[in-house]
């Protein structure tokens, strides 16, 4: 039988086990540590942000952020509908509510123009959105310029959520640069991978310990259990931050490898195939980190989804839309649906850094077989 080629695999270096073994050297295998320090100064020397927080999640970094901008139950939060529900669901553990928005064709992120809608109709119902989470879907870069300039007018703080755009740029900015607070991801799938993990981008000191203080029980001090509100167990482990100092001094290679295997899938899919490649525009720099594809014909990508599982090439669909999720399907939506049709008539094809050429040449097998000429 054929190996199976993954959609996304972990791609490990040879020094993630070395800063491991600093952890058991310093015998400090629990949160916080060295490691943890020094990953975090990684990180906020790469994408020149002043205070980075490591946290045990992507989603818990989220999480944090919707509490340090005082999001709390009835709230209105203006949402990404085409995102991953992590990115949505703690706007649900605080009891506050999502409304949704569309995305646009470009980017497949966040529609300003609805946008706007949603928050001057929410104005206008005299509940003022609270906060806006936009997601860099896929890698590629949300129109900052247009959502920047919108929150603005109206006042409302960003969280960017950044969970897999870690090396991409918008107008020369890193993707986690944008928006109040930011967060990166680095579960196993991620471009940086910690195994599990994440990470909050914040432009104080005083943002920081409050985040630290929210991710460590809300312990008053290291001497005793004095808890002086609801906190949470929040905070990265030593030893998984071991592996993101090694894995993040690989970035700026993966970011090549990404964008060297989408050029691969340019090449094959330029031909008159039916599917169009999710490209990025000229002001972007993507890490291309999961390559999709939109097909013109349903029947065409029906087809290329059996052959992939022939081939056992893994394949994956696109996001759901949230707001037609059954937990959120009686939230707001402004959109004309091109969520809806991006999950339709799209797929994400195999992205791994480490795919060998005997793998990308059965791929480009399958994908040849849909060439007109
Ligand atoms: C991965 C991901 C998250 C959540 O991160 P975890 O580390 O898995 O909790 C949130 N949003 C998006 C867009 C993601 O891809």
């Amino acid at each position: 039988m054929k190996t199976k080629i993954d959609l996304l695999k972990p791609h490990i270096s040879n020094r993630e086990l070395c800063y491991i073994e600093d952890a058991f050297a310093d015998n400090w295998i629990t949160t916080g540590g060295g490691n943890v320090d020094r990953f975090e100064k990684k990180i906020a020397a790469f994408c020149k942000k002043k205070e980075v927080l490591c946290v045990n999640s992507g989603t818990s970094a989220i999480h944090l952020s919707l509490i340090l901008l005082g999001v709390k139950k009835e709230d209105i939060v203006i949402c990404q509908s085409f995102s991953f529900c992590a990115s949505v669901n703690p706007v649900k553990y605080l009891g506050a509510i999502p409304v949704f928005v569309d995305s646009e064709e470009q980017t497949w992120n966040m529609n300003p123009y609805y946008l706007e809608k949603a928050i001057k109709e929410c104005i206008n119902k005299k509940k003022k959105p609270k906060a806006i989470i936009v997601t860099d879907s896929y890698g590629m870069p949300a129109r900052w310029k247009e959502i920047s300039s919108i929150a603005e007018k109206y006042d409302v703080p960003i969280i960017e959520d950044a969970a897999e755009a870690l090396g991409s740029l918008y107008y020369g900015t890193n993707c986690g640069g944008f928006g109040d607070i930011a967060i990166y991801s680095f579960n196993g799938n991620k471009i940086v991978t910690t195994s599990a993990g994440g990470a909050m981008l914040l432009n104080s000191k005083k943002q920081k310990d409050e985040a630290l203080h929210y991710a460590t029980q809300a312990k008053e001090s290291n001497e005793g259990y004095k808890h002086d509100m609801l906190g949470y167990n929040y905070r990265m482990s030593n030893v998984l931050a071991g592996i993101g100092i090694a894995q993040i001094e690989s970035l700026e290679e993966r970011v090549k490898q990404k964008r060297q295997l989408n050029q691969f899938y340019f090449s094959l899919l330029k031909e008159a195939t039916p599917f169009t490649l999710k490209q990025e525009s000229q002001d972007v720099y993507s890490n291309y980190w999961l390559n999709c594809i939109r097909s013109n014909s349903i029947s065409s990508l029906e087809k290329l989804k059996n052959e992939f599982k022939k081939e056992r090439i893994e394949y994956r669909e696109l996001w759901y839309p949230l707001h037609l999720q059954s937990i959120y399907k009686n939230c707001l939506f402004y959109g004309s649906g091109i969520c809806n049709q991006i999950y339709e008539n799209g797929l994400a094809l195999p992205s791994s850094t480490n795919l060998s050429e005997k793998d990308k040449s059965r791929i480009a097998k399958t994908l040849n077989l849909f060439n007109a000429g």
